[in-house]
């Protein structure tokens, strides 16, 4: 509420839904407390402390005393302080990048115990247990081709010996994958619904998949369109997260197709939202003219980390009333100079800077967006928006 400025956010209470998108300026990371105080973490910034050269040179917030990592960690526990056990239940890694796992550098921190270096998702557990990590292509780490994980590998052996971690590979299509593990039976009008990895798409019905890329005629989907995409679904209330899917061949040329194309399969597969996370940080190549107007947010979150986010282009279309009817509020995480000056219209986002919290409130119906200030570690109240009827 307006009263709540000023003030740290108003702590999580049974029933609500929180999504927490956490501004690092070093990557994505989005922290959901769901309903029944299950808690969910979906990708983890970089590891560094200290600003890459442009275009990636944003500061880390809320400064460079601490790698993203910790930053993160430090985040979820105030989230969690009034909860009795302070652990993320499940970490869904939308895809190997080093924005969302961490990468590896000269100066990155080694594990107190373990023998691999402390970088995005395998800093957190220093602080903060996790109980599961799903990612896209556990365990083999080969599609569309074997890529190179040396250090997120000896994070997870290390994890599963010595802590209990269990890993799972993402399942497409599913349901049941990310289940509610407090009291289930109180909300069966929640649900996260797998939508796309690797290119493997629901369908629509049961959990039938199919595939766009064809590896047998040479089609490989790059790093980014092999990201993991799921529908959040609370009463009426439905969200869009698809890491750093993108459709660059539709954005180039509007009237192409091709097995590339993972954005609009998504959204044909998870039908109309309330709120979208952007996918890609709002760069130039994502969240299609088509992608948009299939699912006609209300709101739209974008989790900046360099110049060009969001680019101007796709800031254009997210504006645009020719894309779908009815107003739309766009909160972005981190402006650089670089951007503002040559994003236009950029005064229509509602906000520019900050950590951006959606809070839907309990049975899924109506919602707000706080943002909260990132200077600090306070939690500060600088915007209330909404309340929001979920469609
Ligand atoms: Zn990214």
């Amino acid at each position: 509420m307006v009263g709540d400025i000023g003030k740290p956010l108003p702590s999580w209470e049974e029933g609500m839904l929180d999504i927490h998108h956490i501004n690092t300026g070093r990557g994505d990371s989005v922290f959901f407390i769901l309903p029944d105080g299950t808690t969910m973490l979906v990708d983890a910034s970089d590891g560094q402390a200290n600003p890459l050269p442009a275009p990636f040179g944003m500061p880390t917030k809320p400064n460079n005393s601490r790698q993203a990592g910790e930053w993160i960690a430090r985040y979820i526990l105030r989230a969690l302080q009034h909860f009795p056990e302070k652990k993320i239940d499940y970490a869904i890694l939308s895809h190997f990048h080093g924005d969302h796992i961490g990468k590896v550098t000269a100066d990155s921190k080694r594990a107190a115990q373990g023998d691999y270096a402390l970088t995005g998702i395998s800093e957190i557990p220093e602080y903060v247990p996790i109980g599961m990590i799903i990612d896209r292509n556990w365990p083999d780490y080969n599609y569309p081709a074997p890529i190179e994980l040396d250090n997120y590998r000896q994070f997870l052996n290390w994890q599963i010996a010595h802590r209990g971690l269990v890993v799972e590979q993402f399942k497409p299509g599913h349901n049941d994958q990310v289940a509610l593990l407090r009291n289930p039976a109180a909300y069966a009008n929640f649900e996260i619904r797998n939508l796309i990895a690797n290119g493997r798409v629901w369908t629509g019905k049961g959990t039938d998949t199919r595939e766009l890329a064809d590896l047998k005629h040479g089609q490989r989907l790059d790093e980014n369109q092999c990201s993991i995409a799921f529908r959040l679904t609370y009463g009426k209330f439905d969200y869009f997260s698809g890491g750093d899917l993108d459709a660059k061949s539709r954005v180039l040329m509007p009237s192409s197709r091709t097995w590339q194309d993972v954005e609009p399969a998504a959204a044909m597969a998870s039908g109309p939202v309330d709120a979208l996370k952007a996918n890609h940080h709002g760069s130039w190549d994502a969240n299609c003219a088509e992608f948009l107007s299939l699912l006609q947010p209300r709101v739209i979150v974008v989790t900046s980390r360099a110049d060009g986010h969001p680019a101007t282009n796709t800031f254009q279309r997210m504006i645009s009333k020719s894309l779908w009817p009815g107003p739309r509020d766009i909160f972005i995480t981190n402006v650089t100079p670089s951007t503002h000056a040559t994003t236009y219209n950029l005064d229509k986002a509602k906000c520019t800077q900050g950590h951006v919290v959606i809070r839907v409130d309990v049975g899924g119906a109506t919602y707000r967006v706080y943002a909260l200030d990132d200077n600090d570690e306070e939690n500060r109240v600088i915007g209330v928006f909404g309340p929001y009827a979920a469609k």
